[in-house]
């Protein structure tokens, strides 16, 4: 039989992911390489206080490695990191992990990949599986006087834990999931929190209770209550997701639950600065359990003029007045447009990614792109759901990759790609239905390309897996055939 050399590029939840499916497969020449030291991704990547995921606890994990042990129905980032490393560690994937190693390009040479790596290294592959992310490349924001501050500046995603927060003033650039989070954290544990905020955001409420130890051993003892939980999880998440994407009375009924959220604030100047101007769920929604009440205490201020420059010792608002701080966190979010990038990645006839991706990330199904064969991307252009987790994206889109390896090692072809006709009617369909999701009605996001459409899948999640679980249409796609068998 034929072995295929397969290289996976990030071994974060997606990359974890298919490194397990292919063993689970039999296929056992492969390559998982991570620049980082250890598995994770976002989740070893972010470690700032306050960091939990907003996906329930047993909605976020794999079916195939389900956890009766989460601690709460939200985990924290390091629980979920745990986990991550847990799942890699019982799956065997250790044995096949390159930590401390860089992709830095890959090229199709017309007899595979040629890959490259930070540590000088040259190798052939036969496939290239990119688990690459794409909430990985800090936004810095480009605010006139930031590097003269004399405090810390951190982003959020670069976290220093030799940073002493105890008695310091703190600023926080950012009103998304990040922001909140960490002033729904730090508030009562510094003498001062200023949020600066340039647009607000609508929050979902929350309770983040435990699980008792009586309900962990059953979720032990029972494992079939871990599934019911996640299909009952999935089934609430299905029913949100029609908000997101039609018009209609799941959007009206959120919209309702946020609004009344907002109430509890107290103070009418101030509920008026943090309300929205736009639909629920337009930027990626927010969810919290403590925000509202963190912004209305007496050491907390909410900044809503805009920021004109930074100086020495803090920022200075556009009415003239100087906020004295010691540190500055910036959660501002990631470039969610770099995918692979920085990789320098280079298909059929030297076309680079960064020709293809001209006028934005653009691929077939989520998956694959033509002129790049054999190469296949988890969590790629529109395969991000907003609030959907993307431990089942992950799983469906490895089943998808698994499928077209299972073909190869039956000899079926040597390289497949997507027609580029047909990559131009799925993005031309998803285009067309952009305009009916939430995330065009009227705000700013991450999720918007270039040209203000969102990069999202417009549909809802199940309707994707259902698409990227089914057989591959064979006109879709160019296969070329194998000249010489391979041992
Ligand atoms: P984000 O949602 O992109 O928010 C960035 C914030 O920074 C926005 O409030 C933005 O303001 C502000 N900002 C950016 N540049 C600025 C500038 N130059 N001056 C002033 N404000 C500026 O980033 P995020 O909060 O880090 O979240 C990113 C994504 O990470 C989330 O959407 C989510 O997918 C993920 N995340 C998930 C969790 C979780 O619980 N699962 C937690 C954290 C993050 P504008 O709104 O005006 O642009």
């Amino acid at each position: 039989m034929n072995t295929p050399r397969i290289a996976i590029v990030g071994a974060g939840i997606s990359g974890i992911c298919m490194g397990v499916a292919l063993r689970r497969a039999g296929f056992t020449d492969f390559t998982l390489f991570e620049k980082g030291a250890d598995y994770g991704g976002t989740w070893r990547d972010n470690v700032y206080p306050g960091l939990v995921c907003d996906v329930p606890s047993r909605y976020y994990q794999f079916t195939f490695a389900m956890n009766p042990e989460w601690s709460r129905l939200y985990s924290t980032g390091p629980e979920i990191k745990d986990y991550l490393v847990g799942v890699a560690h019982d799956h065997g994937l250790r044995e096949h992990t390159r930590f401390g190693v860089e992709v830095t390009a890959a090229e199709f040479t017309g007899d595979g990949w040629r890959v490259s790596g930070s540590d000088g290294r040259v190798e052939r592959f036969d496939f290239v599986l990119c688990a690459t992310g794409f909430l990985h490349r800090p936004n810095l924001p480009d605010i006139p006087g930031l590097d003269e501050f004399r405090g810390t500046v951190m982003h959020s995603a670069r976290w220093r834990d030799d940073v002493e927060l105890t008695g310091k003033r703190v600023g926080v650039i950012g009103t998304g999931s990040t922001g909140t989070q960490l002033v729904g954290a730090l508030a009562g544990q510094v003498p001062k929190v200023v949020m600066f905020q340039r647009t607000p955001q609508w929050i979902l409420p929350t309770v983040n209770r435990a699980y008792t130890g009586v309900s962990k051993q059953l979720y032990r003892r029972i494992p079939l209550l871990g599934k019911a939980s996640y299909h009952l999880n999935r089934g609430f998440f299905a029913a949100f997701s029609q908000g997101l994407v039609h018009p209609g009375r799941v959007r009206t009924f959120i919209q309702w639950v946020v609004a009344r959220n907002l109430r509890s604030v107290e103070d009418p100047v101030l509920r008026r600065k943090l309300t929205p101007d736009y639909q629920a769920m337009c930027k990626r929604l927010v969810v919290s359990d403590r925000f509202y009440r963190a912004i209305q205490r007496p050491d907390v201020e909410l900044v809503t003029e805009g920021i004109d420059h930074i100086d020495e010792h803090g920022v200075v608002t556009a009415d003239g007045v100087h906020h004295d701080l010691d540190i500055l966190l910036l959660a501002t979010g990631f470039d969610s447009h770099a995918f692979m990038r920085p990789m320098a990645i280079t298909g059929t006839d030297g076309r680079t990614l960064d020709e293809a991706w001209a006028a934005g990330p653009r691929a077939f199904e989520g998956v694959m792109m033509p002129d790049f064969p054999n190469l296949f991307m988890l969590v790629g252009p529109h395969s991000p759901f907003a609030n959907h987790p993307l431990t089942a994206v992950a799983e469906a889109q490895s089943a998808r990759i698994v499928g077209w390896l299972t073909r190869w090692r039956a000899g079926e072809f040597e390289t497949v790609a997507p027609t580029r006709a047909a990559t131009d009617r799925y993005n031309a369909r998803m285009r067309a239905a952009a305009p009916s999701t939430v995330w065009t009605t009227g705000c700013q996001s991450w999720y918007l390309g270039k040209d203000g459409l969102p990069e999202l899948w417009p549909w809802t999640p199940s309707a994707y897996e259902k698409l990227i679980r089914s057989t591959p249409t064979a006109a879709d796609y160019r296969l070329s055939q194998r000249a010489v068998t391979r041992k």
